[in-house]
């Protein structure tokens, strides 16, 4: 078939109780955001079309806002159960194929998701799975029953995946038979067949108690750092440049294709850099008339969602200019702010410093200007 559409709906309408908190787990501060913006983001790549947050009444507002930065996402209202949360979910949704995850898993990698999409493909469905280090007994009034053989035992996770056709009777037949299940893929067993293991991994686990909350819980990808440089000459009729979209009086504009905003260009290049893509001139090509006096902002705000794609968001930047001319010392500023707001980080978190070449060589003699940045990411899975 061809690809089939791929819903993935995150379930957060619980409250989380043992892990104690005033409020919902998912939405207390965790890793620099929250546990859920952090499991809506690992489902925010192209093999997703859609994601449904499933919300309490009470969180719907607060989720609201935190999924406006992912497009494909939004807010279905849960039910009292786990199940009619999924179920409610699965009633919007008209995707082909569902992947049910727990908000509380904000560290699924996306090998792990696309594995379970894969097997949905192959086998109908698709859950995710580890073999249990663990010995585990199945228990009665206080004494071991039966104890299966080791590797015989696995740890289900999420995401589960399904033909969302297939788990929406399976809830019908369930609730129809009263049973109560905690996954899907035991309600999936019951009224389908048996469901198909796919690759868990030991990172996705799933946040329970309040320790698991604590600084201590690394997170599991380190932030990345990426270099950007860019040069523009003067000798553009005009009388201003613009730096990070923030326009400074000159005698000579600088020449570029674009609008020669010298420091957007630098800053792009330092965020794709560390995002592990390619420069600025694969993705706005000089040759390509569409680029041609091109709002380097507008390329920011592109920059940064192709750094989202791949999992990452800024944490930090850190930005040099070279000039001789013409004086910027009362816009860094501006400029600071321009950068944080395009790049969605505190001001404090952008350090921008202007400085002359002592008029040596080209930079000195004020034939151009040159940026050096510097930026940091943050994973976002
Ligand atoms: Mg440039």
């Amino acid at each position: 078939m061809n690809r089939p559409s791929v819903c993935a709906v995150v379930c957060a309408a619980g409250r989380g109780s043992r892990a104690g908190f005033e409020k919902n787990k998912l939405l207390v501060p965790f890793g620099g955001s929250t546990a859920l913006e952090m499991s809506v983001s690992a489902f925010d790549f192209p093999a997703i079309d859609e994601i449904l947050v499933a919300v309490s009444e009470e969180d719907e507002g607060e989720v609201k806002a935190l999924c406006a930065r992912f497009p494909k996402a939004k807010t279905v209202i849960g039910g009292d159960t786990r199940s009619r949360s999924v179920y409610n979910a699965l009633l919007q949704t008209s995707c082909d194929v569902v992947l049910i995850h727990d908000g509380a898993r904000p560290f699924v990698s996306r090998s792990v998701v696309e594995g379970c999409i894969e097997s949905v493909r192959k086998y109908r469905s698709g859950v995710c799975a580890l073999p249990s280090v663990d010995t585990v007994a199945l228990t009665d009034g206080g004494y071991i029953r039966s104890v299966p053989a080791r590797t015989r035992v696995y740890s289900l996770q999420t995401p589960q995946g399904f033909f969302a056709a297939d788990l929406r009777a399976a809830y019908e037949k369930a609730f129809a038979a009263g049973g109560s299940y905690t996954d899907d893929s035991s309600v999936y067993a019951e009224f389908v067949s048996p469901p198909r293991l796919c690759a868990g991994s030991r990172e996705n686990k799933k946040l329970t108690f309040a320790e698991d909350f604590s600084p201590a819980v690394p997170v599991p990808s380190p932030a990345r750092a990426g270099i950007g440089v860019d040069t523009h000459a003067f000798g553009k009729p005009q009388n201003y440049i613009l730096l990070a979209g923030v326009k400074i009086p000159s005698d000579s504009g600088l020449v570029a294709h674009s609008d020669g905003d010298v420091l957007a260009h630098a800053v792009m290049d330092a965020l794709l850099s560390a995002a592990g893509l390619k420069d600025i001139g694969h993705y706005f090509p000089d040759t390509d008339e569409k680029w041609a006096g091109a709002d380097s902002m507008e390329m920011l705000a592109q920059v940064r969602r192709l750094i989202a794609e791949r999992g990452f968001a800024p944490l930090s930047l850190s930005v040099a200019v070279q000039a001789q001319k013409p004086r910027l010392s009362g816009y860094i500023d501006a400029v600071s702010q321009a950068l944080a707001a395009a790049l969605g980080i505190p001001k404090d978190a952008v350090g921008v410093s202007a400085g002359t070449n002592e008029g040596l060589g080209d930079i000195g003699e004020g034939k151009g200007i040159c940026v050096r940045a510097v930026a940091l990411l943050r994973s976002l899975r």
